[in-house]
């Protein structure tokens, strides 16, 4: 099957970004979120990370139109039956995924690849809610996604080579370089990322360090681009939060248990970038 036209569920940084890169590599792009304002906030978003493009002149203006005219929002998850292939991006709540995927099971052609970008939740659970868990899996990019090399691949048990094959090679046509994992709380990026962010919320909780300071002794000393808790911050804080809530769960293990501190950040609204305030302020 050849993707021509891929569905994107969630317009929120990861959906617009997925928009962006699908439509920058010639394909359709039908962008659904539930309200109107969160479809044109993701067209903002791209609108600001193609204008960054032509000003680097990575690419023209002219692309620019291009790409943009790519993109249809919507607001019906009905509309996803244009799609060949469809990348849920929607918040990181397992009920709220499942609803969509059921939904999505019956708008979308019997043909048509059901994706999610989560960065935690089982591909195998979601897909045993559809009646096509052979055409189920994860394909999961990284953020920024324009800017970013990765998309991990998740294989849930029941996911056919067909459609792993095919998840690879849009991967590729999109820029980025597949590397798979097999299905267990947090893949293999955010099993490993996730528990250094929360522990790096702990040094902070303990007062081992300043935010500031936990942060420089990781560029620095350890030559990481950013520091743990900005981040946390980019991330997003609820999205972290919800990450370890299952790797908790799923592994069973205490040494997942999510910081405190990072609860009542979450409680207080306080997500990171995209609320203004986290670790650091953006306002
Ligand atoms: P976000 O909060 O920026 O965006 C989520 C979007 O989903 C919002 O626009 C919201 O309105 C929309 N939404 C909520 N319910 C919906 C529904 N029923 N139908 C359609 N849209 C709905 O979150 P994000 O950071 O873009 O994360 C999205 C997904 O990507 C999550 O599963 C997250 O775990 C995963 N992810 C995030 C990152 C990251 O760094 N933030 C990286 C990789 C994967």
């Amino acid at each position: 099957m050849e993707v021509k036209t891929l569905g994107i569920v969630g317009a929120g940084q990861m959906g617009s970004g997925i928009a962006q890169v699908g439509a920058a590599c010639g394909l359709t792009v039908v962008m659904n979120d539930i309200k109107d304002e969160f479809v044109s906030n993701g067209f903002s978003a791209i609108e600001k990370s193609l204008a960054r493009l032509v000003k680097k002149e990575k690419i023209t203006a002219d692309e620019q139109n291009l790409i943009l005219g790519r993109i249809e929002g919507s607001t019906s998850l009905e509309d996803m039956v244009k799609a060949d292939y469809v990348v849920e991006a929607a918040i990181e709540n397992e009920g709220l995924k499942v609803k969509i995927f059921k939904d999505l099971d019956k708008y979308c052609r019997d043909d048509a690849i059901l994706a999610s970008n989560t960065s935690s939740i089982s591909i195998t659970k979601i897909a045993a809610k559809t009646k096509r868990p052979e055409k189920v899996i994860g394909m999961h990019f990284m953020n920024p996604v324009p800017m970013m090399q990765l998309v991990e691949i998740i294989k849930g048990l029941a996911t056919s080579d067909d459609t792993c094959k095919i998840t690879h090679d849009l991967g590729l046509k999109m820029g980025k370089t597949p590397v798979p994992a097999n299905d267990f709380p947090g893949f293999i990026s955010n099993r490993i990322l996730l528990p250094m962010i929360n522990e790096a919320v702990y040094a902070l909780f303990e007062g081992v360090g300043t935010v500031e300071d936990i942060d420089k002794v990781m560029k620095l000393g350890m030559n990481h681009p950013m520091g743990p808790l900005a981040l946390a911050d980019l991330i997003g804080l609820d999205t972290c939060l919800a990450i370890m809530e299952v790797l908790y769960n799923g592994l069973g293990d205490s040494k997942y248990r999510p910081c405190p501190l990072l609860k009542k950040y979450v409680d207080a609204g306080w997500f990171g970038r995209k609320s203004g305030k986290g670790f650091y302020n953006y306002s």
